[in-house]
């Protein structure tokens, strides 16, 4: 059925049938906004779906959606270096396997609750079908805080998770990575319990050393994808990224390799930040001063200030939580890249970003931008990459992390790197003809949203009501 066939009964139909849905998601997960507003966004996408795809709503594809496959929370307790019993929380949503074993990574940050990991579960699931690979999505993590603990209290926090985790996952069933606070150190710990338990040396953990079975390019593809996927946004307007004026926030995995990036097509990024507060350096983060934050974070794991110690012209802004804007958003630059964390963009950043006039908006963190910012993005015209496309690199590395592990091989760089390039021209290229074809051009959010949605919900289709 073309949608010129469509009447305002077919409308009404699926818009109720999304608002029923809605409902019974805040009623039966109270007390889970992120997960809520990454519902939310979603489903507003797939109002012209659910028009012409009747099949969907009779199969009750939204419900099902929904509706994790599988929650795991266990206990991790472990003994500090003063010898004192510590105890997190431990969790694994496996969220949906129409299309592959559940892939998606852990989170290690104080912050974390069952919602957001539900959230970012959610998400994992369109973006991985987006990727081209055969992957489901899930995600998992802990409310423990890495930082401030010495390495031996790591170790002893990761083999007490992976302690219970081991007996949920495995190359063909559930095959996690890092995220906030999971980097190489924490990967290293987690597969080395893994395989003393399960005794066997598999593919079962991503973003591995490279000694051990990881993928070059790994560490960096979240953060190169992200401004490979900026650079065909700026494309469409016969544009590049040489020369242009570049907001990075955070200073980890993501944000890192954002910078590289940026420097290697000829850009000029001007901020890094933590959750202590922004760095505005006037003169570009160069490479030299990008292999400084390297170091700060990655081995002293220190505090992003000390850059203003070190390089004199840098301006260091402190976080202020009671402020009803981040400064880093309201800095004059022509391209942003929120690599940090979940809504860290409001309706006024969003605000303070249009009005210095910025073009594009590539999201390296999940779900960066409030509803409201993501709104205002799409009403101003501007190139916005939603997180779930613009940041599958990172997942999609990690498939090809599994590819080379299936077959007990190691890809050079330049071919990893290669494939992640095209991996995200293909992404940006389903979204824009995706947005076209449901006549919204331009909006890469339902682009996304649509072209995740309808492999995974035709793949449920198919596999029948399991
Ligand atoms: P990371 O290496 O741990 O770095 C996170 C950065 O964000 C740090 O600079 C951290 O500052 C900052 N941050 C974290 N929570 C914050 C908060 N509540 N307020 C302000 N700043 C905060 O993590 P990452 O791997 O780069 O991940 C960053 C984002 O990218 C996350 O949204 C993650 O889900 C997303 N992502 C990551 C990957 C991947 O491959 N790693 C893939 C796709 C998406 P502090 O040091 O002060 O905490």
């Amino acid at each position: 059925m073309s949608a010129g066939t469509l009447t305002p009964s077919d409308a009404r139909v699926s818009g109720d049938y999304i608002e029923q849905v809605m409902a019974q998601v805040k009623a039966k997960n109270p007390a889970e906004p992120e997960f809520h507003q990454a519902v939310q966004e979603v489903f507003e996408s797939l109002r012209l779906v659910l028009q012409r795809h009747p099949e969907y709503r009779e199969a009750r594809i939204l419900e099902r959606v929904v509706e994790p496959e599988r929650v795991i929370m266990f206990r991790v307790p472990w003994f500090d270096d003063q010898g004192k019993i510590q105890v997190n929380r431990g969790f694994r949503i496996e969220m949906n396997s129409a299309i592959g074993p559940y892939k998606g990574g852990l989170r290690f940050h104080p912050s974390v609750t069952l919602g957001i990991l539900k959230f970012l579960a959610f998400e994992q699931v369109f973006k991985n079908s987006l990727t081209t690979l055969p992957m489901g999505g899930g995600k998992g993590g802990s409310d423990f805080d890495p930082k401030g603990k010495s390495d031996n209290e790591v170790m002893r926090f990761c083999q007490s998770f992976m302690t219970e985790l081991y007996r949920h996952i495995g190359p063909d069933t559930d095959v996690p990575a890092g995220d906030i606070g999971a980097g190489g150190r924490e990967i290293g710990f987690l597969f080395g319990q893994y395989k003393r338990l399960a005794n066997e040396f598999t593919g079962v953990l991503t973003g591995k050393g490279l000694n051990w079975g990881g993928s070059l390019i790994r560490p960096e593809a979240t953060g190169y994808g992200c401004v490979y996927f900026a650079a065909e946004m700026l494309k469409t307007r016969k544009d590049s990224l040489e020369g242009k004026l570049c907001l990075v926030s955070g200073s980890g995995n993501v944000s890192q390799y954002t910078v590289e990036k940026l420097l290697d097509l000829g850009a000029k990024p001007l901020t890094v930040s933590d959750s202590n507060g922004v760095i505005c350096d006037p003169d570009g983060i160069d490479r030299e001063k990008l292999a400084y934050v390297m170091e700060l974070k990655n081995s002293r794991r220190g505090r992003i200030r000390e850059y203003a110690d070190k390089f004199k012209k840098a301006l260091f802004m402190p976080t202020d939580v009671k402020s009803d804007h981040n400064p880093l958003w309201n800095i004059k630059a022509d391209c942003a890249f929120p690599s940090a964390t979940q809504n860290e963009i409001n309706a006024k950043d969003a605000s303070n970003l249009i009005k210095n006039g910025v073009k594009v908006v590539a999201e390296g963190a999940n779900m960066p931008s409030t509803l409201e910012a993501t709104k205002l993005f799409l009403e101003n015209g501007i190139l916005y990459g939603p997180a779930k496309a613009a940041n599958a690199g990172g997942v999609a590395t990690s498939g090809l992390e599994m590819a080379q592990n299936s077959a007990r091989l190691s890809w050079t760089r330049a071919e990893v790197d290669d494939r992640l390039h095209e991996i995200m021209i293909a992404i940006h290229d389903n979204c824009f003809r995706t947005a076209e074809k449901y006549g919204t051009p331009g909006n890469l959010v339902n682009g996304a949203n649509i072209g995740g949605f309808l492999k995974v919900a035709d793949s449920m289709l198919d596999q029948g009501l399991v």
